[in-house]
């Protein structure tokens, strides 16, 4: 098959775009590098099936595909809130750019929305049929409205155009290729153990996440896309860890010598987060299979032969 992936040189994105490659598809990947790095597809350049084209999805393009993954979106607090304008466009333009291509060529949609449509929950664990409590002129409202609109518009392209729409609400995930900067917690607590620095908690660290593997999540995703459920449907680990845990888990492997400090919680940062995963286990025959403890595992290594430490 023909398919394109939308953020593709990104951290999910990349290890899609290996999946698919080793499936022998024909693979497009589409990515303006914001945070985005060449080295997570070099190995494909020059490969008969595969292609890269530097675009911003904020533009129209016109492609030939049959499937398409949209990724295309900075994933990071950090990052999609260093302009927060630009990340509720590709949120809005950039998804009713890439619906419009695959209504035109007739092409399936996956779209990569997140748990942050959940907002900060009042429901524990999130099932798909909360409707969230997101906070509508906050620092992550780029963010988060931005995932829900593009929600609301591949849902309005299925039923006003009958696109074939799937949707994934992606939880915390993490593995290597992350951007040791990125600021996302796993890859900031891994690159601080590694180099020396205190690990930064934000708040007392009671807060929890839920922490999928990168390959599981990968798997995941092209089981929704394959199958026949449109969705929305949570891909992601339901082991729950507070912050505080996870900082511990972290710096214990490394070094337990390294300081833990203690900074300010950011605005409106979910206090608890852990999906429901029962429709992915049932509709999707979807369950995560990598720890916690062996996903850090290969996580670690990989950030230790690219820090060089
Ligand atoms: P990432 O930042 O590594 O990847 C995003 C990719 O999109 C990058 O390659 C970036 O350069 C590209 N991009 C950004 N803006 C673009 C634009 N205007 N035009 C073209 N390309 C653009 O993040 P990731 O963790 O791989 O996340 C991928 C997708 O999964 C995102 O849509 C994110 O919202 C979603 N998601 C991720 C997580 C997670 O924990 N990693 C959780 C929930 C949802
Ligand atoms: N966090 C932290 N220290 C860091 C980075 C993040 O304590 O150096 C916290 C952050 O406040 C949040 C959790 O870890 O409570 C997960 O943050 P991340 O940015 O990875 O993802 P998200 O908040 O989007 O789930």
């Amino acid at each position: 098959m023909r398919i394109l992936v939308t953020g593709g040189a990104g951290f999910i994105g990349s290890h899609l775009i290996d999946r698919l490659m080793n499936e022998q598809h024909e693979v497009i990947c589409l990515d303006n590098f914001y945070t985005g790095n060449k080295q997570n597809i070099s190995k494909w350049i020059g490969h008969p099936h595969f292609e890269s084209i530097r675009h911003d999805i904020t533009e129209p393009i016109r492609l030939e595909v049959e499937q398409i993954y949209h990724l295309a979106c900075p994933a990071s607090p950090v990052h999609y809130q260093y302009n927060p304008i630009k990340t509720a466009k590709v949120s809005f333009l950039g998804t009713s750019n890439m619906l419009g291509l695959a209504k035109r060529v007739k092409a399936r949609f996956l779209l990569a929305s997140t748990s942050e449509v959940y907002g900060d929950p009042d429901v524990h664990p999130q099932p798909e049929e909360y409707h969230g409590n997101v906070n509508p002129i906050g620092i992550r409202s780029c963010y988060d409205e931005g995932k829900r609109i593009a929600e609301t518009l591949s849902f309005d392209y299925h039923r006003q155009h009958n696109v074939a729409i799937r949707v994934a609400r992606i939880f915390n995930t993490y593995g290597p290729r992350m951007l040791e900067n990125d600021g996302r917690v796993v890859s900031n607590f891994i690159a601080q153990s590694l180099q020396g620095n205190p690990l930064t908690v934000y708040g007392d660290g009671s807060q929890t996440r839920s922490f999928c593997y990168v390959t599981d999540l990968v798997d995941g995703l092209v089981k929704l896309m394959n199958g026949d459920q449109i969705g929305p449907i949570n891909l992601g680990n339901p082991e729950e860890y507070t912050i505080l845990e996870l900082a511990e888990k972290i710096r214990d492997r490394i070094n337990p010598e390294r300081e833990i400090s203690f900074k300010p919680l950011p605005q409106d940062d979910p206090k608890q987060r852990k999906p429901d995963i029962t429709k992915a286990k049932t509709r999707l025959n979807w369950q995560p299979t990598i720890s916690l403890a062996a996903g850090l595992t290969e996580t670690i290594a990989e950030f230790k032969q690219r820090l060089k430490v």
